[in-house]
Formats: structure tokens, sequence, C-alpha cells
């Protein structure tokens, strides 16, 4: 049995997605989940899919849209424009190109739910034409609130999600160190989630319905640091499992994890991760340096063909459109990019599941 065999090869969505991510489960891997600011993050993304021949989540971040129309401050309504712009990119290639692909938006605080109101309003009109949400999932972060409240709010946005088919990502507590609005460096106690606290969260999403992923935070952290500045306790998410499954008497682990701040970390503690049930790991920061790092290669390689439009070592009147033109430098940036999300494939034991 393959991915295949469940899902036709496009964006899939609900109960299309529940067969996925089961499979994972079943099948002890994780999805990479890559964070993407434009069409060559995300058609490196999807090469990458198809050459590992398996599923992918692509996700945006909510300061990023603006970056899909502007890099100048913009107004609301282009962010999202921007946005939708992005999944339907998606959506047009993924179909052609036979991709089973799951569009996702990351990290939603407070500050920014009303964007996520405009863009559930986008996947209303969508859904109304089309019969289907335009988003797979969408995550809200409102892991600096206390946990009552945010969970209070995640239900009333789920029922929401609920009517259009979408799932829902929940963050209980703090991913370390670089979330956009919250220094969480002096608070490192709420950098390790308790099974009490997920049994919590648990037992109120599921009284909506079951499609729904957990960001549990076990010691993660974003961006990389010196691997012992990250002390990572995956078994915080084995007895978690063990604790709701007794508790409420479900399935063996019955909860679907996700894993934030993945760059940096020991493989073993990822392997140990995905033991225990991580079925989506974000990947943002290795990726971003990858797409750097052949565009700097690049232009060390051709210092002398990029001073100027013409002037080079062979000759004073000689063009160097070649060199500057952008799809030089950006097409070797998606590439490094693209091999990147190959090994996250491969380091996730996700390859070659379709
Ligand atoms: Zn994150």
């Amino acid at each position: 049995m393959w991915v295949l065999d469940l899902v036709k090869p496009w964006v899939i969505y609900w109960e299309d997605l529940k067969k996925v991510y089961n499979y994972a489960k079943e099948n002890k891997f994780a999805i990479p989940a890559i964070n993407v600011i434009g069409s060559n993050s995300i058609n490196a993304a999807l090469e990458a899919a198809k050459e590992a021949n398996s599923p992918i989540i692509i996700q945006f971040t909510y300061g990023w849209w603006q970056f899909n129309w502007s890099n100048a401050l913009s107004p609301l309504d282009a962010q999202i424009l921007g946005c939708v712009a992005w999944a339907k990119h998606i959506q047009t290639l993924a179909e052609k190109i036979w991709v089973v692909a799951i569009v996702h938006t990351d990290h939603a605080n407070k500050k920014v739910l009303p964007r996520l109101d405009w863009l559930l309003e986008e996947n209303k009109k969508y859904f109304k034409e089309k019969w289907r949400p335009l988003f797979s999932s969408h995550m809200l972060d409102l892991s600096v609130e206390p946990l009552k409240e945010n969970i209070e709010i995640s239900k009333k946005y789920f029922e929401e999600f609920n009517k259009l088919n979408i799932w829902l990502e929940v963050e209980i507590w703090i991913t370390g160190w670089e979330e956009e609005w919250a220094d969480t460096t002096s608070d490192t106690k709420k950098m390790y989630t308790s099974s009490e606290e997920l049994a919590y969260a648990y037992e109120h999403l599921s009284s909506i319905w079951d499609n729904f992923t957990l960001a549990a935070m076990f010691g993660n952290v974003h961006w990389v640091y010196k691997p012992w500045n990250v002390k990572l306790r995956p078994e915080i998410l084995d007895e978690a499992q063990k604790y709701i499954a007794k508790k409420y008497d479900t399935n063996e682990n019955p909860v679907n994890y996700v894993f934030h701040g993945w760059s940096g970390s020991e493989e073993e503690k990822i392997k140990q991760a995905i033991d225990y049930w991580v079925i989506k790991m974000n990947v943002d920061t290795d990726t971003q340096w990858a797409f750097w790092e052949w565009v700097k290669n690049f232009v060390e390689e051709n210092k002398d063909y990029l001073q100027g439009q013409i002037w080079n070592p062979e000759g004073e009147d000689m063009p160097n459109k070649k060199y500057y033109d952008p799809r030089k430098w950006l097409s070797k940036g998606q590439e490094s990019m693209k091999n990147r999300v190959i090994k996250a494939f491969k380091d996730l034991n996700a390859l070659n599941r379709n």
C-alpha cells in the first residue's frame, strides 16, 4: 500500500489528509513542511516532492505574505491576495506534475487573527464554488496566552474550519527563542508541554472533530543554535500519548504531533520524535541557508562578470547580462533548496512513499 493508493495527486485536504497522516504514522515517517516565500521556493519544494516521490507540506508564514506582493508595508487585502495566489500556484502545478501537496499557513498569533479571518473568507468563497477549501490546514498559535484561552479561541476557529473541511494545528506552549512576537528566553519552563496540558487540548479539540495536529513543545527552538543549547526531550511526546490514550480510552497513540524548530537538532532525537508519532516536521532555517549558499557560490565564481552591465575579463565592451539575469542566480538557489528538501525527506524516512 502506497500514498497514491489512498489519494489522488493534487492538493489534498480533510479525510484524504487524515489518510495520509495515518499512513505516515503506520509507516513511521514524517512529512516535511517547507516554509516558502515566493514562486522560487514553492517550485523548489514541489520539484523536491516530485523527485522524492512523496507527499509534501508547503506553508506560508504571516509575516511573509506581503513578500508576494511588495516589500513595502502593504494593505491587508493585498497580503491576503498574495497568500491566495500562492495557494493557487501550488494547486495549478501540483495537479500537472502529479504531486500530493498539503497547503498550510504557519504560526498565527492573536495579533494576526484578523488576517486569518480574511483567509477564511477566501476559503469560504472557494468552497462555495469548488466544494473544497483553498488551504488544507491553518495553524493557530496562541501559545503565549494562558492555556485555557489558547484552547477556547482555537476551538472557536476549529468549528469554522470544520465547516470548510480544513485541519487545525495548535501550539501548546512555546517554540524557543525566535517567535516573531515573543522573546521566550526568559521562560524556559514553557518550552516543555506536560501530559496534562496536552490532554486538556486533546479533550477540547476532539470534542469537535479529530482532524487536528498538536505542536507540543519538548525543548524545540527555531533557528540554528549550537547543539548544546537545545535540550530536546522527545520522550514527553510518548508520555503524553500514553496518558491521553489511558485517560480517554482511545486507540493507542491518538495524537498527531508537529515538530517545530527542527534545524540543528540531533539526528537521534529526530528519530525518537518520529517514533513517538511526529507526522509533520517544519523545515525553514536549513532551506533558507541552502538557497543562499548556491547564490553566494554563483556570485563568488562569477565575481568578475558581476561588477557592471558591461566589462569583464574578456573585454571592456563585453556585456554581462547572462550573469546578472535574475533567472541565472535564482535558479541556482532554487536547485540548492530542492536538494536540501530532498535531504529532509531522507532524514524523515519519507522517501518514495507515493
Ligand atoms: Zn514554528
